[in-house]
């Protein structure tokens, strides 16, 4: 291929301009990394690497994070798009991420287990190898952070392939780690697009498990490759996930976070709160309050921290517009938004209004598929069981909100729902760094995040001892 074409630009989806020219890595960078993870995981040097040494990396790699927490926030806006505010959380969870499983390197245990007399039977957690990691558009940053930080942890190699729009703040968290001593070839990086490196990572014969964020087509295409590898994989897809409102709820903060879970971000959360699912009796005035909320919200661009930035890309705004069209089409009331913003200077930003669809029924397309922008869904029920099956009546099972002043009612809707994480009177648990993650259903399979997160990254060794 001609030298030009193997580049990438990478651009700024609040005005459209380059921001950066990456490599465009295929399959012949992909082997090469995996070559140089594979001699690195076998070295002597990785082997002596011992779990307290690799604790004190991730901690000093928390440092480093937050030494550069400026750098990294506006890049990671330009990037992605998201208010300064946003990222500069991103890079706070960032760091805890290397904190945490700093913290958890050396307390990786295994089990003695009584077998019969004369035999000592114990296990081994021991590190899986050459672990890939495919990382989506919308938490770049937080994402190649809980992907680098727990692989490590466990003492395995890793090769990281960051989304072929976002891929600034992976490359600057792995050159930063640089000077902390890593043997080389522990940690690599590879820019390129999904088709080629993506498709390369995930089907190369000498990786050992395979961690992917992203759509479900694509998980289903990586979990094929990794099929005929017979290699595991962990898959963090999509949602629709609902906040499930009653009319015994403390209704301030319900609305606060009703809106938080779907503008954040833009609303490219795979787990925002895209369908309010809502009791009759207070649907109206919530709704209007809400909408209320939403038209106070300023847009514009992320580095000047308003409310709303742009989405990231015309593929995803396209999109997006399409499911506002869609509601047009059907007749659905539009209670607030559904237009593009103008934003002043910045006429090729990709700005979108957050929008409230009301009344939309529960089987209805809108209501079941993720758009992946800042547009809500209102669906109402009138019993508890009703709003059960609404809840659970999507392919999806990511996470749930349920509000409700009710205790016994809270815990027996959260027991129902099909859905890796409910979030009772609240929404996204602070970033949710020691809390297991993942879905149900077509939201994927295994788990990120937390101690529970250390079963993708090791296998088990049983040994047992005659004496
Ligand atoms: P995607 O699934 O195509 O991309 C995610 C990552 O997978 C990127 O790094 C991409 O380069 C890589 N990839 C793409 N094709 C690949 C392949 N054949 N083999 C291996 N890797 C491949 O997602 P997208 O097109 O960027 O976004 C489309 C939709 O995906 C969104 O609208 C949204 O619904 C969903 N999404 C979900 C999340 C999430 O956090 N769960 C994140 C991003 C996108």
């Amino acid at each position: 291929m001609p030298e030009k074409e193997r580049l990438i630009e990478v651009k700024n989806p609040g005005d459209g301009s380059v921001l950066a020219i990456v490599p465009r890595g295929d399959k012949e960078e992909i082997d090469l990394a995996v070559k140089a993870a594979k001699k690195a995981f076998l070295s002597n040097e990785w082997k002596t690497f011992n779990p307290f040494s690799r604790g004190k990396l991730l901690y000093q790699a928390a440092e480093i994070i937050r030494e550069n927490k400026e750098e990294l926030a506006k890049l990671e806006t330009l990037d992605v798009g998201k208010p300064l505010a946003q990222s500069a959380v991103d890079v706070e969870i960032a760091a805890r991420y290397f904190e945490y499983y700093a913290g958890v390197a050396d307390k990786i245990l295994g089990e003695t287990i009584p077998v019969e007399p004369g035999i000592i039977d114990y296990t081994v957690r021991e590190p899986i190898g050459i672990v890939g990691h495919i990382i989506p558009w919308n938490y770049p940053l937080q994402i190649a952070a809980r992907s680098i930080a727990v692989s490590i942890a466990t003492g395995n190699a890793t090769v990281l392939k960051p989304a072929e729009d976002t891929p600034l703040t992976t490359l600057k968290l792995v050159e930063l780690m640089e000077p902390l001593g890593l043997p080389k070839g522990i940690l690599n990086v590879v820019t390129g697009y999904g088709y080629e490196a993506g498709a390369a990572l995930s089907s190369h014969p000498d990786i050992n498990h395979i961690t992917f964020t992203g759509s479900v087509e694509t998980g289903k295409r990586v979990m094929e490759s990794a099929a005929q590898n017979v290699v595991p994989v962990t898959l963090e897809l999509g949602g629709k996930s609902p906040n499930i409102v009653f009319a015994d709820c403390h209704e301030e903060q319900a609305l606060e976070w009703v809106l938080k879970s779907i503008v954040q971000n833009a609303g490219q959360t795979c787990s925002a709160g895209s369908r309010l699912v809502i009791e009759k009796s207070i649907k109206e005035a919530f709704v209007d309050k809400l909408a209320a909320l939403m038209e106070k919200l300023s847009i514009g661009p992320g580095i000047d921290n308003h409310d709303l930035g742009p989405v990231l890309s015309k593929k995803q705004f396209e999109r997006i517009q399409s499911f506002i069209n869609l509601a047009k089409q059907d007749g659905i009331r539009i209670a607030t938004g559904g237009e593009r913003e103008s934003v002043e200077g910045c006429e090729s930003g990709y700005f979108l209004q957050p929008t409230i669809l009301d009344n939309v029924p529960a089987s209805h397309h809108l209501a079941q598929e993720e758009i992946f922008g800042p547009v809500l869904t209102v669906t109402t029920f009138e019993t508890e069981e009703e709003a059960i099956e609404i809840a659970n009546g999507t392919p999806y099972g990511l996470v749930a909100g349920v509000w409700t002043e009710n205790g016994s009612r809270a815990h027996r809707v959260a027991s129902q729902l099909q859905c890796g994480q409910v979030f009772i009177n609240h929404y996204g648990a602070g970033g949710g760094i020691a809390q297991p993650f993942g879905g149900y259903k077509k939201s994927g399979f295994g788990r990120e995040k937390g101690l529970e997160a250390l079963r993708n990254y090791t296998q088990v060794k049983n040994v047992a001892v005659k004496f």
